[in-house]
């Protein structure tokens, strides 16, 4: 088996994908950095969003599997004091995995009307600095809403606890089959109206968006990053063909996670 060990640069992480490396090696296993099988983020959810898009063109045949160097990420099942558990659990390898669905967002542009698709694991926003973003938002070629405020956030089952859930977007089950589209500070009075809470749509759905002015003063992100800004003419979402797939040796429960995240030591 092919293993990659994709490591940030803090020198806890440098010196745990050390060693992680040293008891690959020792047990036979390929130590690589490209097309590998499986990749073993050792970091925090930040470092397997890199490692997600350093490799999101081998989908179909690579496993995730994220070692946290700190508390327990959303997508890193793993601490830095088990690693001769992960080893061992490689060793038994029998393909098991655990797949979720990922976000495709298609950027029309408005300089060369060229459309150019990005992937993210979490989500993606789009924002408007200092003025007020303005953009009408179709569902499935619907007219939905005319909004205006900062900005929108799209994302994903699994990014539903991150960024999405500051906006006050609901936490999905990742199992969900789903995407998700939140406000950031929209203006409602009587004059503007946007629904004001986060929706959820299905599978066969898909949402647009037309910014207006098409100027350079809107910013996107894809998860952890920014694709250079340029003049945009329509945004469309939808849950992207692709899936990531994790190495599942453990089983941790969704709302467990959450809630160890989220609220901690519980009062009776
Ligand atoms: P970062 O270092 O600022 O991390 C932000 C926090 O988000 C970290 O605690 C990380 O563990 C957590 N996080 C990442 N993915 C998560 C997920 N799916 N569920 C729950 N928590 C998650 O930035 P980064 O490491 O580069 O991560 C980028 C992500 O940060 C973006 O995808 C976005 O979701 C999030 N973000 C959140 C806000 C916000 O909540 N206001 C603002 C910007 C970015």
């Amino acid at each position: 088996m092919r293993i990659t060990v994709f490591h940030n640069s803090n020198a806890k992480s440098v010196h745990v994908a050390a060693n992680l490396a040293a008891k690959l090696r020792q047990q036979g296993f390929s130590v690589v950095k490209d097309n590998p099988d499986i990749v073993i983020t050792v970091g925090g959810d930040g470092t397997l969003l890199s490692a997600f898009h350093e490799y999101a063109h081998m989908l179909d045949k690579v496993r995730f599997v994220g070692v946290h160097t700190g508390h327990l990420g959303f997508y890193t099942d793993w601490r830095d004091y088990e690693l001769d558990e992960l080893v061992e659990s490689l060793r038994h390898d029998d393909n098991q995995k655990i797949s979720y669905p990922l976000l495709d967002v298609g950027v029309r542009y408005a300089d060369d009307n060229s459309t150019v698709h990005y992937l993210a694991l979490n989500e993606a926003t789009l924002k408007r600095f200092p003025a007020t973003m303005v953009t009408d938002v179709y569902i499935s070629d619907e007219l939905f809403e005319s909004f205006r405020g900062d900005g929108l956030c799209v994302s994903t089952p699994t990014g539903s606890t991150a960024y999405n859930k500051s906006v006050g977007g609901a936490v999905l089950n990742p199992q969900l089959e789903a995407i998700q589209l939140a406000e950031i500070a929209s203006i409602n009075n009587r004059v503007f109206r946007t629904l004001g809470s986060a929706i959820v749509i299905s599978k066969d759905e898909w949402i647009d968006v037309y910014p207006e002015p098409r100027a350079m003063d809107y910013e996107m992100t894809v998860d952890r990053f920014a694709p250079k800004q340029r003049p945009i003419k329509a945004i469309r979402y939808r849950i992207a063909k692709e899936r990531i797939s994790f190495a599942r040796y453990r089983h941790m429960h969704f709302w467990n996670r959450v809630e160890d995240a989220f609220i901690g030591e519980k009062q009776h």
